[in-house]
């Protein structure tokens, strides 16, 4: 059994590639190489750059300058003394080869890289679609809960006045 599965993986990578057309990189980590190629000497899949090290997905919130994107995302920071998390941004300048030409307000995958320029260090690897497209609810369901808590806060507090 596990022979057979074995050799149906393999028949599918080939087919996917003959089907794109081009001699795309395989980079790891389940990573599916753009349908475009490009010229890019730093593009991992048809370019010289390796990617190693760590992974990370976040939205691209400036893609103006040259074959170069600002990603950011959100992470949980823990507090000790008050025994809660606090919100903190990780802002970051990334690659942006042509064959992917990621747009503001799209999510990304992004891999590490040897370092590309002074601030560079991560390439973009894959595109998973707009913000709107994947995380909509949530945006529009969180300032609901905030304004939730604040009605919530005063209403009790009267109550215990009106107790006392
Ligand atoms: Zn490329």
């Amino acid at each position: 059994m596990k022979l057979e599965k074995k050799t149906e993986t393999k028949e599918k990578a080939k087919k996917g590639a003959e089907a794109k057309g081009s001699p795309a990189k395989n980079i790891g980590l389940g990573m599916v190489a753009p349908s475009e190629s490009c010229s890019d000497s730093k593009c991992p899949f048809h370019g010289d750059t390796k990617v190693r090290g760590r992974t990370f997905t976040g939205i691209v919130t400036r893609s103006k300058s040259q074959k170069t994107a600002t990603v950011s995302w959100e992470r949980m920071y823990y507090l000790p003394k008050y025994g809660r998390y606090e919100r903190r941004k990780t802002k970051i300048q990334v690659h942006n080869p042509p064959c992917i030409n990621a747009a503001e307000g799209e999510i990304v995958n992004i891999m590490e890289c040897r370092p590309l320029s002074k601030t560079k260090h991560f390439i973009i690897v894959q595109k998973l679609g707009k913000k709107e497209e994947i995380r909509g609810e949530d945006a529009t369901a969180r300032p609901e809960e905030k304004k939730d808590h604040r009605k919530e806060e005063p209403k009790k507090e009267g109550k215990e006045k009106k107790n006392e």
